[in-house]
């Protein structure tokens, strides 16, 4: 404050600096952090087996989990789940998934960089041919880059359905005859066609996404909002430029091809700023509500939590997500099935005397480490199993069958209730069974 009364020169040109230094790209870099954390993200994924739906195999892998496809209830349940994800995050945050997450937007907005790069690359080396013919060089060294780029993600989304190494295998072996190798040849050439022709097209005419929001939409949906109530837009038309879309963000919040990546935003803050100016083009809390990152507010309104409606789909997400954990923490890694087997008789009398019931046994080990079940019986005198044990390899099925034999006691019945108990280990997961042990009727004594 001194200085400056001492100094008026130097407190009018404080300001001139402070205006021309444009603010950074804000959301630009958030947005390319992001992108490359989906990227390692989806890479990830099936390696991991984190997800994959493992076509060959009939499993689907989920959390670490490795699920049967006779688990339907439980696979049925975790793409619900994924399902409503989605769906909760168009309610809450609007397209900020089509800008920020969605690997089309990332992949498509990567090829278009590629190009310019490519283009830039070509023009400085090749500066002695004619511009045609550096542009055919340029477009066909992006067509060979891309081809390559396409094996690879190919690769990647195939692998959400076929094993890594069992795809590696057929890649390298150039299999165009198995379904895998055919649909990983299939994924290549359209994945080829999408980065070089029909990249961001696809989010306008394919895509659900945008038509779902187009239908969700409120009054507190996040937009990427052009406000201008003191007319200080300059109709310089970077922010239009700038646009992957190709849209003027002025005409309408609601246009289906605005994904909401806030590239409009940080061109028209770095346009105004050289003016000493906000910019214009904010991301809103719908067209007539308030500016994202208000401190004013309280966080609940803050993070989209904006009324009951909100409230509701995070609590109901809450809900979906309890009782998936519950459901995967429940769940036995070794499958034991215990039933009657009176297909050829109720029961046999053996030559000793004893009476034997059989019961057919069905396993499946669905873990990753060798398993062993032990049967024991409660509730029948002096009972003999045929088997005790079973061992299984990791994914072994098995279907066997268990004798259980007893000798007629006192308290003996033509039917009694009798307690198969299956231990698994090593995860001691316990299996009980109450069955029925047929004898034959007492006979009267003369
Ligand atoms: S209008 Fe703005 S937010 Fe919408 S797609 Fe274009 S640059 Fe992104
Ligand atoms: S970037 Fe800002 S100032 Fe320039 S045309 Fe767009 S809204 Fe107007």
């Amino acid at each position: 404050m001194c200085t400056a009364a001492a100094n008026p020169g130097a407190a009018s040109r404080k300001p001139k600096t402070a205006a021309i230094a444009p603010p950074e790209k804000t959301y630009r870099r958030l947005r390319k952090r992001i992108h490359l954390l989906c990227v390692l993200i989806f890479v990830a994924l099936p390696f991991f087996n984190v997800m994959r739906f493992d076509i060959p195999r009939q499993r689907f892998y989920f959390a670490g989990y490795e699920l049967w496809i006779n688990e339907f209830g439980i696979i049925f349940f975790s793409l619900m789940f994924l399902m409503f994800v989605v769906v909760a995050m168009a309610i809450l945050y609007g397209r900020i998934f089509c800008g920020y997450l969605c690997p089309q937007m990332i992949f498509s907005e990567t090829s278009w960089e590629l190009e310019a790069r490519l283009k830039t690359l070509v023009n400085r080396k090749l500066i002695s041919w004619p511009a045609g013919r550096r542009r055919v060089a340029a477009r066909l060294l992006f067509l060979a880059v891309a081809a390559i780029a396409s094996v690879f993600l190919a690769f990647v989304f195939t692998s959400y359905f076929v094993e890594p190494r069992d795809l590696l295998r057929r890649l390298l072996s150039i299999d165009l005859v198995t379904a895998g190798g055919i649909t990983g040849a299939v994924v290549t050439l359209i994945t080829w066609l999408d980065f070089a022709f029909v990249r961001q097209r696809f989010c306008t005419t394919v895509c659900p996404y945008g038509y779902l929001q187009g239908l969700l939409v409120d009054a507190n949906s996040l937009l990427v909002h052009y406000r201008d109530p003191g007319r200080d837009c300059i109709d310089c038309g970077k922010c239009v430029r700038v646009c992957g879309m190709q849209i003027d963000i002025r005409d309408s919040p609601y246009q289906l091809e605005c994904v909401h990546c806030g590239e409009c935003v940080d061109a028209c803050n770095q346009i105004l700023a050289r003016l000493g100016k906000p910019g214009l083009i904010h991301y809103a809390w719908g067209e007539k509500g308030e500016l994202t990152g208000n401190k004013a507010e309280p966080w609940r309104r803050r993070i989209g939590m904006r009324d009951p409606k909100r409230i509701a789909v995070v609590l109901v997400l809450l809900f979906y997500l309890t009782g998936l954990g519950a459901a995967l923490s429940m769940r036995h890694a070794v499958l034991v099935r215990v039933t009657a087997d009176r297909a050829k008789s109720l029961y046999q009398v053996e030559p000793d005397g004893a009476v034997s019931n059989r019961f057919r046994v069905n396993l499946a080990n669905r873990s990753g480490k060798p398993a062993r079940v032990r049967f024991r019986i409660e509730g029948l005198p002096d009972a003999r199993l045929s088997i005790e044990d079973v061992r299984l390899e990791p994914g072994d099925a098995a279907e066997t069958h268990l004798t259980v034999s007893a000798r007629p006691f006192a308290a003996a019945r033509e039917v009694n209730r009798l307690r198969i108990v299956a231990v698994a280990e090593p995860d001691q997961t316990e299996d009980v069974f109450d069955v029925t042990f047929l004898m034959p009727p007492r006979r009267p004594s003369p």
